[in-house]
This record gives C-alpha cells, structure tokens and sequence, in this order.
C-alpha cells in the first residue's frame, strides 16, 4: 500500500514524501482511512508505530478540504490533547511538517513557560491547537481561547493521562467542546479507565490495534542482566564504555535518581545529562537537543520526562532500575526500534527487583532472556519463577556478548578479552583503542557511591 491510496490530498504527500517515508506503517493504513471518512476512532497503537502520523495526516486533510474562510477565531478548528510537553513539542514538529504545504496555523500550549508568548500566539488565531490539559485550561480561564469551534479532537496517548492525574481536567476540557465533534482517542493500553473514557468520549466509534495489546515491539532485542543493586552504575559504566554505545537512553525511577546517575556516569568520564520533571523546560530541551547531536552520549531519564521523546535510530536503551508500573517498561522500551529498526532494551535487575520482573513477563506473556555477566553475578540466586533463559535471535550487532547459548542454558554469557572488566578485584580496565574510559579507579569507591543513589 501507498499513502497515495490512502486518498490525501496533494499538499500532504509531498510534506509525506519530504519525510521520506515509502508505505504506511500498519496503524497508518488502518487509522488514515477511517479518520477521513469522519469516524469517531480508539485505537490501540504505542509509540514508535507511526500513531501521530495516522491522526496528524487525516486531521490536517479534513481541515484543508474543509476551508473555512480565513478569520481570526478564538477558538481551534482541532484539538490534540497529549499528557507532557515534550509530546506536545514533537506532535506540533510532526503538524508543522507534515501541514507545511498548506496554509494551516497551529499553536503549543504546555506549562513550565511562561505564558505570554503563547497568548499571542493563540491571538493571532490557530487551526490546530496542541495542548498538555494543565496549560490549556489556564488559557481557557484567562479567555485567551476557547474551544467552541473545536470540529475534531484527538487525545493522544490516553493511558498515561490517567496515570498522570488528568482525568478531571480533561473531564473540564470536554465540557467546553462542542457535543458534534469527531473525536480520536489513542492508548498503548486499554485498562478499564481508558475502557470507561472511551466509552464517554466517542460515539459508535472504531477500534484498531496494531499489536496485541502490552506488547513489546518486536524490533527490540530485549535481554536482562541480573546484578546486585550496588553495582549496577559499574556494569553501566562498562557495558557503555566498552561496547562503545553512541547514544543510550537510560531510566531510573525517581528524579533523584536520575541526577545522582548521571553525576556519577559523567565522573565515570561519559558525557551524560539528566531530564525529568524538576528541570525547566528550556533545560530538558537543551538536554534532548545536546543527546540528539551526540554531544551528550547517555541521557538519563524518568518514565515521564521521556514520555513522546523521539528520537530517530536510538539503538539502547537501558533500565537500570525497572517501573514499578509494568506497562511502563513497554513504554520505555517503545523509545527504541522505532519504526522498524533494530534496538536493544537491556535491563540491569537486581535481586529486589525480581516480583517487578515477573510482573513484566505476565504482561508480556514471555519470559525475557538473561544474561549474567561475569564478574557481576548477582549474590541471591534467581528464585523461583523467575526463569532463566537465553536469547534465542542473534544478537544486535554491536552487542558483543555470548552468541552461541542454546534454549535453556543458564551458563553466564562470555565477553570478549578486555570487553569488560573480568573481576571485582580488577582496578584498571583493559582499554580499547578510542573508546571512552570509565574513570573511576575502584570497585570499593564505585559501590559506596552507589549507595548514595539507591538510598535516594
Ligand atoms: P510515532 O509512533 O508517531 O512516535 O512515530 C515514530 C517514528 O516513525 C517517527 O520518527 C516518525 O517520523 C516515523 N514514521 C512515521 N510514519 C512513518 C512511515 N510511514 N515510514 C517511516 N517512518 C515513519
């Protein structure tokens, strides 16, 4: 299938062809037509499927070939509702992009600025109206917009507004738009809240699922390394240092966790910087933007800061501490093989965390392979039913582990000489030719400053 079949106008398949992009991906062939053809939409689609496109591409059609004459309104002609700011960023890049060759208007509205600039902006009047709900209802109380001209409404990644505490403010939202809309709702996941959401939000709507729900795109190699808590930043260190990772994303579960990682991996020598939800926004961009050149080599992150960050051919990302939520790892490990391409999720877990890993592979109705490096075997052995079991594809390319483990064995995977530190014992590493050092020159001086972090 082509985007030409799909039935949009000229203008947008050359923005589409601008892009690059050859075919619709899945979510696209299944959502584009039935958004043109004014369908109310639930659609079950996770980051990296292609899901903005499949709305952003038939809302900008409808609009276009629905012109109202040019009038300065204070009121969006569409509303895409998303749950961060940074989401709110990358969806108004992709309208931006992909509404370039017509003569559409949109604006962001999200907290965490300040917000006079985006008054006048709003008063200049905007077709397209991209907003975080906190925000948008400041604007809504100052009169700086209202929504009663709102023809279509898009509420994107629907789950994680409810986890984030929105449904009050959407429920406000929804009470300022007009009853005859057509609306879109998309989730990763569909618990019984967005179930009951949805219920209240659409009418007689379709529903499309490009996966089966809660799993894990299929492009990502996923691996567990089980090491004790103590010393998961070393293995970090190392599995980046030494595997010479270009660009890593990492989680850790809380803010403070984050900033104390980071500290440390950047005296470990790595060029590291930290987002999440204490730092302004001007400070989480300028840190996505560093990431994104490959000035900054490991951007260390919250579930929430790193929600809608997207970022083309991200080939690691690493839990080093699991979610408590175990959609969250789907999420986060969604940041990677995106849009086809191969990525690697690596999760270092520690023996506290096995329940959490049990957790993940219920929702995944799999059990992930893991691997224990040697030298960080982690001291409490693997209980039961937490299985061990090994990988079974070949391995992404620049992972340099063990390829040869048959089904079930539980041998630890062999690196390669000087690949990685072989003992605990061993103070300097063996050091490859042009491959960043971890700088620290103990294990003893490593673990005690992991304490710090994990007692944060
Ligand atoms: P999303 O799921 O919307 O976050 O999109 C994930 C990534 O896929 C983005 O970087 C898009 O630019 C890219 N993308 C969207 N549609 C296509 C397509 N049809 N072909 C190739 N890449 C695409």
């Amino acid at each position: 299938m082509t985007f030409e079949t799909l039935g949009l106008s000229t203008e947008i398949l050359r923005a589409v062809a601008d892009q690059g992009y050859s075919e619709p991906t899945p979510i696209q062939q299944q959502a584009i037509p039935l958004i043109l053809q004014g369908r109310d939409l639930l659609a079950s689609a996770q980051t990296g499927t292609g899901k903005t496109a499949s709305f952003t591409l038939p809302l900008l059609h409808r609009l276009g070939s629905n012109r109202r004459p040019q009038r300065r309104s204070s009121s969006p002609r569409a509303l895409i509702l998303v749950p961060t700011r940074e989401l709110a960023a990358q969806v108004g890049e992709s309208v931006q992009a992909y509404g370039q060759y017509l003569p559409m208007r949109s604006a962001i509205v999200y907290g965490g600025v300040k917000i006079g600039p985006q008054i006048q902006k709003l008063r200049r009047g905007v077709d397209i109206l991209i907003a975080t709900p906190g925000r948008l209802l400041d604007h809504l109380g100052q009169g700086t917009v209202t929504l009663e001209q709102v023809e279509m409404l898009v509420l994107d990644e629907g789950d994680r507004m409810l986890d984030m505490g929105f449904l009050p403010d959407i429920r406000k939202i929804l009470a300022q738009l007009p009853q005859t809309r057509q609306t879109m709702l998309f989730s990763a996941t569909f618990s019984p809240a967005v179930k009951k959401l949805a219920a209240d939000l659409l009418t007689d709507p379709v529903q499309v699922e490009v996966a089966p729900h809660n799993t894990a795109a299929e492009t990502v190699e996923q691996l567990i390394h089980p090491v004790d808590r103590h010393r998961k930043r070393e293995l970090l260190s190392h599995m980046i240092g030494y595997r010479n990772w270009g660009q890593v994303l990492v989680f850790t579960r809380t803010k403070h966790g984050a900033n104390r990682l980071a500290e440390q991996l950047a005296k470990d020598g790595l060029k590291t910087e930290a987002i999440h939800g204490n730092k302004s926004q001007a400070a989480r961009s300028r840190a996505l933007a560093k990431f994104k050149q490959g000035a900054v080599q490991v951007l260390v992150a919250t579930d929430i800061a790193a929600r809608g960050l997207d970022i083309d051919h991200l080939p690691h990302v690493v839990n080093f501490e699991l979610p408590m939520v175990p959609e969250d790892y789907v999420h986060r490990i969604g940041r990677t093989g995106r849009a086809g391409k191969a990525g690697q999720a690596i999760s270092l877990v520690s023996p506290e965390e096995y329940t959490l890993l049990k957790g993940i592979e219920r929702l995944l109705k799999r059990n992930l392979p893991k691997d224990v490096v040697p030298g960080y075997e982690p001291t409490t052995p693997l209980p039961a039913g937490v299985e061990m079991c090994s990988r079974k594809r070949s391995p992404h390319p620049r992972y340099r582990g063990n390829r040869d483990q048959g089904r079930g064995v539980t041998r630890p995977t062999r690196l390669p000489e000087g690949d990685l530190m072989r003992s605990s014992r061993s103070s300097v590493p063996v050091k490859p030719a042009k491959v960043p050092t971890p700088r620290f020159s103990g294990t003893d001086a490593a673990r005690s400053s992991d304490k710090h972090m994990h007692s944060a």
